[in-house]
């Protein structure tokens, strides 16, 4: 069946919904990512429809794994579940939490499980955007979380294009939706699933606007490059925010007006399609709560575990409880979101 551009500015550009994953950026030449936002250069009339094909809010498609009966606990399907952390000596700096992320990647490119990850730099004069890290020093350079969505994965099909193959890709869980749907796009979705050789996914419950936060920051004070963000855990309900001046907090009930609008859709808290997802835990901020997903995740960090990257212990039922309880909700919100957009039209 034949699927055109247009479906794609109908259903997501015109309602304001993109959430700048960057899938469909570098497909072809008509979508460009620049400075948080992803713009439509030019109309294309082709009927292939990549672009739809693969973006994430062109329609709900339950090709998720959260559908499957088999998933008790609201977090997908998984093999198992705990909490972890980088050891002292592959502790990088300027790492969200734990650093189990920014470790795995680390030791994977120094032991050649992959040639290069597709992760997302520090915002500059720009907005954060992808990077191919094919270095521990890159991987290094792109620790820590940028609340707002950064369109990585245009680098990720500009890789593909420069014929990059071997690559791990760590995105939010719509990026690493985008990638589940790219592996069945037509024509060359295998060929694209190819060039993945692990898929590592971060906990998302939103993404700002990087424009409206960077116009926030700005109104408030906040002009120099900023170092750090954060969000403690509740019930503290701030933005924290680094930079060269200090630290600024803000009430996160202000920052919640500048989450982008199409966040409102997503169903998905833990990245489900991925081979491991990494969050936070409550309370714990040295830790990560890890979940191994696939075959391929869990051989990559039983295998980091016992070169002692990694360490691991057991994740407290309370958090896993909350985690199920907040995983579920988005994914009730994220439906109820659909029902009302549709009955817009
Ligand atoms: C927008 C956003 C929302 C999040 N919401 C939650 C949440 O609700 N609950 C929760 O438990 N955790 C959430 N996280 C994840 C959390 O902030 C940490 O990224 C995660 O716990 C991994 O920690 P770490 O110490 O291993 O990360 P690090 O070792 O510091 O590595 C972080 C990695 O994340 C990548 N990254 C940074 N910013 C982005 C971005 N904007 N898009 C894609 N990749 C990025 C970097 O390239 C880096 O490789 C969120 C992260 C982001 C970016
Ligand atoms: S959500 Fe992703 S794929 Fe969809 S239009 Fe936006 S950047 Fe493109
Ligand atoms: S809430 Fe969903 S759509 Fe929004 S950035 Fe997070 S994973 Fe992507």
């Amino acid at each position: 069946m034949e699927q055109f551009q247009g479906e794609l500015i109908d259903r997501v550009f015109d309602r304001g919904i993109c959430v700048k994953c960057g899938a469909c950026v570098g497909l072809c030449p008509y979508f460009r990512y620049f400075d948080g936002i992803v713009a439509v250069m030019d109309r294309c009339v082709a009927g292939t429809g990549r672009c739809v094909q693969v973006c994430p809010r062109a329609g709900y498609k339950s090709t998720a794994p959260q559908e499957n009966a088999t998933d008790g606990n609201g977090i997908g399907i998984y093999r198992s579940v705990f909490k972890a952390r980088a050891s002292v000596d592959t502790l990088h700096e300027g790492v969200q939490y734990g650093g189990v992320v920014t470790a795995l990647l680390a030791y994977g490119i120094e032991n050649s499980f992959f040639g290069g990850a597709i992760v997302t730099d520090r915002e500059g004069a720009l907005a954060p955007s992808g990077m191919l890290a094919e270095s521990v020093t890159d991987i290094a350079r792109c620790a820590g979380s940028r609340y707002s969505a950064a369109g990585s994965l245009a680098v990720f099909n500009k890789a593909i294009k420069d014929g990059k193959g071997n690559l791990a890709v760590v995105g939010l869980p719509c990026q690493m939706e985008a990638l589940e749907r790219m592996k069945h796009s037509i024509p060359d979705g295998a060929q694209r699933e190819s060039a993945v050789s692990l898929r590592i996914g971060i906990f998302c419950t939103w993404a700002l606007d990087y424009r409206m936060l960077k116009d926030f920051l700005r109104a408030n004070g906040v002009t120099g490059a900023v170092k750090k963000y954060d969000i403690p855990p509740p019930p503290s309900e701030k933005f924290v925010v680094f930079t060269e001046q200090g630290r600024r907090e803000f009430p996160l009930m202000e920052i919640r007006g500048l989450v982008q609008k199409g966040c409102s859709l997503c169903r998905d808290m833990t990245a489900e399609h991925a081979d491991i997802s990494i969050g936070t835990v409550e309370g714990e901020e040295q830790w990560n709560t890890v979940v191994l997903r696939t075959e391929k995740g869990e051989a990559f960090f039983e295998e980091a575990l016992n070169k002692n990257i990694v360490e691991k212990a057991q994740l407290p039922d309370q958090n896993l409880n909350h985690l199920s309880t907040a995983s579920r909700n988005k994914r009730k919100r994220g439906k109820n979101a659909e029902l009302e957009l549709s009955r817009e039209g």
